[in-house]
């Protein structure tokens, strides 16, 4: 089962352009629907979901990873557990465990990044390497203007159907595949973000200030340009009111910053990191098997 064969259901009407440089990719994707901070949000978690299991941090598809972890803490909270005395399975199962909470965490606080951020996000750095300062490969996604007044849970429908559409085409061009043949061996990963400089940083939040960062020259750095422009005909919320309080998807709308604002946009880069893990075979048998 590859996950690719999901996008492949459904038909293109983005076009995408690219431009190649020396160590250097861009891809340009045409988004014509509204694109709201929440739906950008989980383009950027779909894309790292995507990218840590094609660049071998994770031995298995995200899905999979969410499967047996699943599994396992749904086995350890039954009252008739499935007891391994293997410690290698055991020792696995930590690793394994740790890395999908990372992913989790960071996915989940993007989410709120581009959902509650007063100060819109510029950039999503995505940096495979044993630090950000010595990537590997570096994946950026460069964020238009969103749509910022729009009601999110009017759009999350059609929204799901365009971002299948958007994720199918950058995972099926030519420069994108080209991207996922090269490879390294397990490391790091570590999110950034770029955003117009807070007055207060949230403590809760993940991603916090770091001093000035540039990816490094010469590095591999892939980016894709999310081409959507914030057109005036999409006024379908103004006329729709939402009553129904319960609908957990945040109705807030983020406000950008006016243009004269000379607030700096600055980098703020998760607080955890993931460390990239192989398999572990017990007997040719995936650990995974025997959680
Ligand atoms: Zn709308």
């Amino acid at each position: 089962m590859t996950p690719l064969l999901f996008y492949f259901n459904y038909p293109s009407v983005i076009g995408i352009k690219c431009a190649i440089k020396k160590n250097e990719v861009g891809i340009d994707i045409k988004i014509t629907d509204v694109l709201t901070p929440l739906a950008c949000g989980f383009l950027v978690n779909e894309i790292i979901k995507y990218l840590v299991y094609q660049k071998s941090q994770i031995p298995y598809p995200y899905n999979w990873l969410q499967t047996v972890v699943a599994r396992k803490r749904k086995s350890m909270e039954s009252h008739n557990p499935q007891t391994t005395n293997n410690l290698l399975v055991e020792r696995h199962y930590k690793i394994t465990s740790a890395a999908y909470d990372t992913v989790e965490e960071i996915m989940s606080n993007i989410k709120t990044e581009f959902k509650d951020s007063i100060q819109y996000i510029k950039e999503v750095l995505i940096i495979f390497g044993a630090t950000p300062y010595t990537p590997k490969e570096v994946f950026r996604i460069n964020v238009p203007v969103l749509q910022e007044n729009h009601i999110e849970a009017n759009h999350i429908k059609s929204m799901q159907k365009s971002q299948q559409k958007i994720l199918r085409d950058l995972f099926l061009s030519q420069d994108w595949l080209k991207a996922m043949e090269s490879n390294f061996p397990t490391t790091n990963m570590y999110v950034m973000l770029k955003k117009h400089q807070e007055d207060l940083q949230k403590d809760e939040s993940l991603f916090s200030l770091i001093s000035n960062y540039n990816i490094p020259t010469n590095s591999n750095c892939v980016t894709i340009n999310l081409d959507y422009t914030n057109e005036t005909g999409h006024v379908c919320c103004s006329n729709i009111a939402v009553f129904n309080d319960s609908l957990n998807v945040g109705n807030k709308c983020p406000q950008i910053p006016s243009k004269s604002s000379d607030s700096k946009e600055l980098w703020y880069q998760a607080k955890v990191y993931l460390k990239g893990f192989k398999d572990c075979y017990i007997n040719k048998v995936s650990a995974t098997e025997l959680f």
